[in-house]
């Protein structure tokens, strides 16, 4: 089978005749991948931010057609087409019923070797499940952003908003894009980007869902108060992992704001100042997606989401074959492209 395998930190390689991976291990089922997602996290671990020895798995945002349906938990059958997310944690570990499933069971045994392969298995017993079936109408590269829009959907839940309230989001890479579309799905007022150059801002008003603020301009928070108001916005969520945005997120956030974390930040805060946290007395949550976000009837959540918003979050993508592959992790790298998707 092809694969991209991840041979060293910043070492990316195709191997068109890689070894096939076998019979469906018990509690897995066998995909064929048709499309798979990049994610930051792919690109995290390619710059040697996350250590490579403890990722079995290398890509997770995909779509495929089940091959080995294996003991056909939750329904899963051979030919169905797929996508994956957190779909199911098992509700009785101590994670689970202290309302943090997706801590459940280590993301690390989900999928082997993961979706920059032809073939990969995903976990998929009644306890844990890493698939959703997905509708007919929804192609197969739109499909692959379940997995984003689930871990999006985490975020923009996070941000407790009320209907109206307006929400700054720091940082518009493709979580960005994705949170911002929830949280106007969700009721939000006003969603604006904030980017730090000039190549982004013109990115998000090509996309044309939503506007931004850049903040290498330098009355760039008078803009902020401009659109926000003189107090400025009920929420902000930051999603760059830049210190200097956390610092932003605390000067620009109203009183008794809130702010949602929701990227990872490497390093010590020496210089962040504090004290707008009790003066404001604002409120700071973390948002670590993913999370199984079901409806009552058991259906999948994010998909309703994905179905719904589907129309624009296609423009935040960029396809690329197999035989491109590497080039398209290099354009989103380079953020040249804002989510590359392979094709095989
Ligand atoms: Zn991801
Ligand atoms: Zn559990």
């Amino acid at each position: 089978m092809r694969r991209i395998v991840l041979e060293d930190y910043g070492k990316l390689a195709k191997q068109d005749h890689a070894e096939g991976i076998g019979e469906a291990k018990p509690g897995m089922v066998k995909i064929r991948v048709t499309a798979c997602s990049v994610c930051g996290s792919d690109i995290a671990l390619y710059r040697g931010k996350r250590a490579l020895e403890s990722e079995k798995y290398f890509g997770h945002e995909f779509t495929g057609v089940v091959t080995d349906a294996g003991d056909g938990a939750n329904g899963i059958r051979e030919g169905m087409r797929v996508a994956t997310e957190v779909y199911r944690a098992c509700g009785r570990c101590w994670y689970c019923r202290n309302g943090l499933p997706s801590y459940c069971k280590s993301m690390n045994d989900a999928f082997l070797p993961g979706g920059f392969a032809e073939e990969t298995m995903v976990l998929n017993t009644e306890e844990n499940s890493f698939i959703t079936p997905i509708p007919d109408e929804l192609d197969d590269v739109t499909a692959s952003l379940l997995e984003p829009v689930n871990c999006s959907y985490q975020v923009a839940l996070k941000a407790g908003i009320t209907p109206g309230q307006k929400v700054a989001v720091i940082g518009m890479g493709s979580m960005g894009f994705i949170t911002s579309r929830i949280l106007q799905e969700i009721g939000a007022g006003l969603v604006v980007g904030i980017v730090n150059k000039p190549s982004r801002l013109e990115k998000v008003r090509q996309i044309g869902f939503m506007d931004a603020i850049d903040s290498s301009e330098e009355n760039w928070k008078d803009q902020v108060r401009e659109v926000f108001g003189e107090m400025g916005p009920d929420v902000v969520v930051e999603l760059s992992g830049n210190l200097t945005a956390f610092q932003n997120a605390l000067t620009i956030v109203r009183p008794g704001g809130r702010i949602v974390v929701g990227s990872v930040y490497t390093g010590y805060a020496d210089n962040v100042e504090l004290r707008p946290v009790m003066r404001k007395e604002l409120t700071i949550v973390g948002a670590k997606g993913p999370y199984p976000n079901l409806n009552s009837d058991g259906t999948s959540a994010s998909l309703d989401m994905l179905m719904k918003i589907r129309e624009d979050l296609r423009k935040i993508v960029s396809v690329y074959s197999y035989e491109d592959g590497i080039r398209g992790f290099e354009d989103m790298m380079t953020g040249k492209v804002i989510k590359t998707v392979i094709t095989f």
